[in-house]
């Protein structure tokens, strides 16, 4: 049976969860905030598919097509509204057309990141966006596998790792399924997103959030947050603490420093990224909401996208040079801040360890709105 001795050794991709043919394992959180298989020995029949089904146990060999894109959406709506070039929607809805069904990662109500499917194209605004947390696939496999079996196309995307999941707990090619994975800086843990959205909103309920609004451009993103007060609180990206904490790697998934699923030779059918650098390789084009840098790793993706009904701008590229400035797209970030911060965490709050760990200190908006709330009260009280 799985046995997790090393937490960098999981990436919690749930196939093991998936594939037990007797319910005997659950997915339980660790003290970090992310999932970890738990096998119930009293249900466990030592069938060993757990060990069998793990990607990272069983290593499997593949090789790309290795073609990329610069490409974007010209619906300007939906390109303004993604997190890159808006091409995950272009691609899906492609599917939905054909009666298929899309998997991605949405908000839920109380703004976890699950996994989950659409059947219309309406519905594919909840997946639009990049949520920067990692998301719990929950039964997405085993309702994937149930729509292929029935015979319905199915689009399958999650970080490369999630895919990597799929790819081998359904263990056999499907010719109706198509993955899209994401060139991925690594997963946050969904307990410091959790913790994060609840000092920044001072305990009020969200009710919008956006990762990256690009009505400052897409270089410039905002992190946007809508309460149910009717409130609102607007970080710059390179102000967020959220994002600091993020970008320097305190609290990734222990496997996120180890990824095995960073390469071009990859398993899915299509990656999907920034095409951060594209000014250097098509110096005339308009990036001013974003670029999206598409690889095409199998023949059927290449089909499909020559098949697709053109509403895109799209250039070939060499994937070499597309890369250049997007190294996650191939190597595991580092692990330099990770321990001191979750030792330091256990002491303070989050944005106090944030600041501790992730550089210098930024006032946090809701305590700057919290100052200048308090001075008023303070000049009212006093005015009489
Ligand atoms: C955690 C994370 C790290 C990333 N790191 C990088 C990076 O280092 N470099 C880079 O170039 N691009 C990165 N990306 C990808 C990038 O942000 C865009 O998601 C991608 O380019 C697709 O953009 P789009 O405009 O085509 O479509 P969008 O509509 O913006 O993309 C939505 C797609 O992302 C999926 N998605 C959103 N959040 C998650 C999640 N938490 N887990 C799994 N799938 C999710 C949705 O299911 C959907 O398929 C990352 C994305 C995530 C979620």
């Amino acid at each position: 049976m799985i046995d997790i001795k090393e937490k960098y050794m999981c990436d919690g991709c749930h196939a093991c969860y998936s594939v037990c043919p007797k319910d005997a394992i659950n997915m339980e959180i660790d003290d970090e905030g992310f999932w970890y298989p738990k096998v119930d020995n009293t249900k466990c029949v030592d069938c060993n598919k757990c060990e069998k089904v793990c990607p990272i146990l069983n290593k499997t060999e593949v090789k790309s097509l290795k073609k990329a894109y610069a490409c974007y959406n010209l619906d300007e709506d939906i390109r303004v509204k993604s997190s890159s070039g808006g091409i995950f929607t272009i691609l899906a809805s492609e599917i939905i057309k054909d009666d298929g069904v899309v998997f991605g990662a949405k908000f839920d109500k109380d703004f976890n990141v699950v996994h989950d499917y659409v059947e219309d194209i309406d519905g594919l605004s909840k997946f639009r966006g990049s949520k920067y947390v990692q998301s719990n696939i929950g039964d997405s496999f085993r309702q994937a596998k149930k729509f292929l079996d029935g015979g319905r196309k199915v689009l399958f995307s999650g970080t490369p790792c999630q895919i990597g999941g799929l790819k081998s707990y359904l263990n056999k090619d499907y010719d109706n399924l198509v993955t899209v994975d994401l060139i991925c800086h690594g997963v946050p843990s969904p307990m410091i997103w959790k913790r994060y959205i609840n000092e920044i909103g001072d305990g009020k309920k969200l009710s919008a959030m956006t990762f990256r609004d690009k009505s400052k451009g897409w270089n410039s993103g905002v992190l946007k947050y809508r309460f149910e007060d009717g409130s609102e609180i607007n970080e710059e990206y390179g102000e967020s603490l959220y994002i600091k904490g993020f970008i320097k790697n305190c609290f990734l998934r222990s496997s996120c420093y180890n990824c095995n699923f960073k390469t071009l030779d990859r398993g899915s059918d299509f990656t999907l990224g920034d095409f951060w650098g594209i000014e250097e390789i098509i110096p005339e084009i308009d990036k001013k909401s974003g670029v999206s840098l598409i690889m095409i790793h199998t023949k059927k993706a290449q089909d499909l996208f020559n098949g697709l009904n053109k509403n895109m701008y799209y250039e070939e590229v060499d994937i070499n040079k597309s890369i250049v400035f997007n190294t996650c797209a191939i190597e595991s970030v580092k692990n330099e801040k990770r321990e001191e911060f979750f030792i330091i965490l256990k002491d303070n709050t989050l944005g106090e360890s944030i600041n501790k760990i992730a550089g210098r200190k930024v006032v946090h908006r809701v305590n700057f709105m919290r100052h200048i709330k308090r001075t008023i009260k303070s000049i009212l009280k006093y005015k009489d």
